[in-house]
């Protein structure tokens, strides 16, 4: 409970510090639809406003459109389509208003629904661009290459502080990764580190993603996140057929020796069953990403994989994982069965009993069980923490457009402004501190930290919904 005396005032300040104008709230009168701008902060008169239009009802809106008006001009006009890994039915308007040149005020935006033309009114604040804060007007994208990697980064930013011990890191975690893959990068690996923490702080896509920052609230783990994603980024250079989530992710894991750091993976995903956590084969399958607890599904199925590769041998088990064929109309689940069939003459009620058989006789210890739990423990509050106050962070919902165009048009705001308040700001302070002690083993301190930011977000649940 230490740390929370404060809590109430902070989460006052809070409740007026993410009152509208700039946030977007509707008005009195708009309907029940939400809208979040990025940069994700206030708005300065210069930046490229993006809008996300979402119902706030999740009601269906497939096959409709919004169009943003000021006055006059047209900001555009989006479809609703799924957006994220959650897949929400909104409309995406990337860097719609610019607002250079614009006084510093406030504007009414129209919002209009298409094709009905139902329309709402939202205004938005822009503060004199003078007021930005130094470090953003003067951070411009970066790049460096060395041997094994293409960096990229912001100037300013604690990438570009840390750059030579990044890129010492780098080569030795490729050189790492091609030993243990037992294959070669083609060509530079392109990373860009992000100075702001976005879903769990990595992802792979036309490159990877790093989030690097000195108080990321995510975990101190960017030597492991860059391991990983690097087995990711080798994966996808392999020839392959229908690369289930469940394998890859669980060859990411079980390559990097652990998820968010080395851990023992057997024994953890043994203490899985222990605990009533384990998650059917079948259902872990289908919709990896996400219907089941994140730490849970990635700790199985890296604890699969050691299995497959343990009775079957690495060369078979990139036999089967690599030459599993798209399978349309089919579950994931499906393809996976059919797969085990074909490959290993196995069911998956058959290798269910034999993983979970092979699971028991590993020995747990204690401080595994515990590790386990709490790492569970402290994502999860990671995850509440960002859906509550950080909601663009969220990985379902995370706001990542397209870096390679940000590069190009040199935008950087969206990468530098997060919401700063003070409760955001304890908050990151005792999840830096819950994971300190966690990586340490002290995990009375690490619970004490968890159950702090938890009781802060009730409390800030509970006024905010009092005071909205
Ligand atoms: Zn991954």
């Amino acid at each position: 409970m230490r740390k929370i005396l404060p809590a109430l005032l902070l989460i006052l300040m809070a409740c007026s510090f993410l009152s509208p104008v700039h946030s977007g709230e509707p008005q009195a009168a708009a309907p029940a639809f939400k809208v979040i701008t990025h940069p994700d902060g206030p708005l300065y008169v210069g930046d490229k406003v993006s809008f996300e239009v979402f119902s706030a009802t999740q009601a269906s809106l497939s096959n409709q459109a919004v169009r943003i008006t000021l006055g006059n001009q047209n900001l555009g006009e989006v479809d609703i389509e799924p957006f994220g890994m959650g897949a929400r039915q909104q409309a995406t308007f990337y860097w719609a208003w610019d607002t250079q040149g614009l006084e510093a005020g406030d504007y009414a935006l129209r919002f209009s629904l298409l094709p009905d033309e139902s329309q709402w009114e939202e205004t938005f604040s822009l503060r004199p661009a003078a007021d930005l804060p130094p470090a953003e007007v003067e951070a411009r994208w970066k790049s460096v290459n060395t041997d094994c990697c293409v960096l990229h980064y912001l100037s300013g930013t604690d990438a570009e502080k840390d750059l030579e011990m990044l890129k010492i890191m780098v080569a030795a975690q490729a050189a790492e990764v091609e030993s243990r893959f037992g294959a070669k990068f083609k060509g530079k690996t392109p990373i860009t580190f992000l100075p702001r923490v976005l879903g769990h702080g990595g992802f792979t896509s036309d490159g990877i993603y790093v989030s690097y920052l000195q108080q990321n609230y995510a975990g101190n783990a960017t030597q492991q996140v860059i391991h990983h994603e690097m087995v990711h980024w080798l994966d996808g250079q392999q020839h392959s057929g229908l690369r289930l989530p469940i394998l890859q992710e669980g060859l990411a894991v079980y390559l990097s020796e652990g998820h968010f750091k080395k851990e023992p993976i057997l024994p953890r995903a043994a203490a899985l069953l222990d605990l009533g956590w384990y998650i059917p084969l079948n259902q872990l399958a289908d919709s990896f990403y996400s219907s089941h607890q994140h730490e849970i599904s990635y700790i199985e199925a890296a604890a699969l994989v050691s299995y497959l590769v343990a009775t079957y041998g690495r060369d078979e088990f990139d036999t089967f994982y690599r030459n599993i064929p798209p399978a349309p109309g089919s579950s994931q689940a499906e393809a996976l069965d059919a797969a085990l069939q074909t490959h290993f003459e196995t069911s998956p009620a058959r290798l269910e009993k034999d993983f979970t058989e092979f699971l028991r006789q590993q020995a747990v210890a204690d401080a595994t069980r515990t590790d386990l739990r709490l790492t569970i423990a402290f994502y999860d509050t990671v995850r509440r923490y960002q859906r509550e106050l950080v909601p663009s962070a969220y990985f379902l919902y995370a706001w990542l457009p397209n870096i390679p165009t940000m590069r190009q048009r040199g935008i950087v705001a969206d990468l530098l402004r997060s919401p700063s308040s003070a409760i955001n700001q304890q908050i990151e302070t005792l999840l830096v501190s819950a994971d300190a002690s966690l990586r340490a083993g002290d995990y009375t301190a690490a619970e004490a930290d968890i159950r702090a930011v938890n009781v802060m977000l009730n409390l800030y649940q509970y006024w905010g919904n009092k005071l909205r």
